[in-house]
Formats: C-alpha cells, structure tokens, sequence
C-alpha cells in the first residue's frame, strides 16, 4: 500500500450555492471547478489547500448516497479521500486484510479519477476513499 497524501476531504452540504462563499470569503481559496458525477447523484465543488481538496457534495438525489446522508446526518464531513499508486491493488490488498469493500473494484469519480471506497462499518466509522490520478 502506499499513500501519498491526502487526495481530498468529502463534505456534504445542502448547498453548493450557498456554501462556496464561504470557503471562499472565510479562507481566501477559489473555487476552482464544479463537476456534476452522474454516477454519484451529486454536484460536486473543489478548492485546493496545498496537494489537498476540499470536495463540496451537493446531492441531485435525495435517495442518493448524499441525499440521504443528509438526511441522516446532516451537513458535515462525509468522507476522507487518500490518494494511492494502485488503486486496484490498493482494494485488493485492504480487502484480503479483512476490511469490507463498497467497490471491489474502481470507478470512475470527479476529475477523471479512479476511486473506490472502503465501507466504514470495516474502518471505524470513516468512509474511506482511494483515488488514483490517471493523468499524472
Ligand atoms: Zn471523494
């Protein structure tokens, strides 16, 4: 396994409207991209920190998996994003270690990348994302 950083950190937010100025008045960061991914049922907003995102999650569903999120917990920090090498031996690796996959294999997230995630009743309450950048 090996991490290079953290990719991005997920925060679901009822609002993509509504919340951008704040992370741009508050923190001075720009907005850089809104992507909508179909496959998620969500919008999604960037800002960089550094080598991290912040992800802004808009739900398009509210029986998405940000939508009932929501729904659930309401606004606040959804998922931790870290970025690997390989991400398909990253699964396999953590899945033949015993931990519960929501993806056995990767698919395709915002911004071209590979992700998958890990289920968080297997890591303690955190949903864990892998992505890996093709582009680079
Ligand atoms: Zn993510």
């Amino acid at each position: 396994m090996n991490l290079t950083h953290i990719e991005h950190i997920g925060i679901a937010v009822k609002s993509l409207n509504d919340s951008i100025p704040y992370w741009e008045k508050i923190f001075g960061l720009k907005c850089y991209a809104i992507e909508e991914v179909p496959d998620q049922r969500v919008r999604t907003a960037f800002f960089m920190i550094g080598q991290t995102k912040i992800e802004l999650l808009e739900s398009t569903d509210p029986e998405g998996p940000i939508g009932t999120f929501l729904e659930k917990k309401g606004e606040g920090i959804h998922h931790i994003a870290f970025a690997v090498k390989d991400i398909e031996n990253a699964l396999a690796e953590t899945e033949a270690n015993g931990i519960r996959l929501i993806d056995k294999q990767s698919r395709k997230g915002a911004e071209g990348m590979n992700i998958g995630f890990l289920h968080p009743k297997s890591t303690f309450g955190v949903l864990t994302e892998f992505c890996e950048n093709k582009n680079t």
